[in-house]
């Protein structure tokens, strides 16, 4: 569990370090990272056939930088972030939106989607967090409590 604001902080700041080390991999791919033309149909999971799945580090960083405090829950096959096609929650999306690009190399995408859950996986130990591996409508609901 993570007690303490000082202990959030650090957590939160650990992931914050993370995405901006995918970031830099993603944008250093060149043409093997592909190219994204930001239309957000894969943000449609069910209509464009796609999982995604995320970390408890990785919900508590987009709950803490929502005004709300909290997610939003997910109760159709699309992302609950996806407003008239754009993600409303960019800077904070999580590594596996960061990760995913329609017309990139799967091998890229999964050796960073590898390297990234070792990463997540590291602060929860830190942390004392119970690791899970949800998808994305699921970690999003028990977080929102539906
Ligand atoms: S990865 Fe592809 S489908 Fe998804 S938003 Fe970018 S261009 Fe659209
Ligand atoms: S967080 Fe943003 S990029 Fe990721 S699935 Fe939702 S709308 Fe799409």
């Amino acid at each position: 569990m993570v007690a303490g604001s000082e202990a959030n902080r650090r957590l939160l700041e650990r992931v914050a370090e993370i995405y901006k080390w995918l970031d830099l991999q993603v944008c250093s791919g060149g043409d093997i990272a592909g190219t994204c033309k930001s239309c957000g149909d894969c943000c449609d999971f069910e209509g464009f056939d796609h999982r995604l799945f995320i970390t408890p580090p990785e919900l508590m960083y987009l709950a803490a930088n929502l005004d709300s405090g909290t997610v939003k829950p997910m109760l159709s096959g699309r992302c609950p972030y996806n407003v008239d096609g754009k993600c409303t929650i960019y800077e904070y999306r999580f590594s596996a939106c960061r990760i995913f690009c329609c017309n990139g190399d799967a091998d890229f995408q999964s050796g960073l989607s590898e390297a990234i859950l070792e990463k997540l996986k590291s602060i929860c130990l830190e942390f004392q967090i119970p690791y899970r591996y949800a998808d994305l409508a699921a970690g999003l609901n028990s977080l929102a409590g539906v």
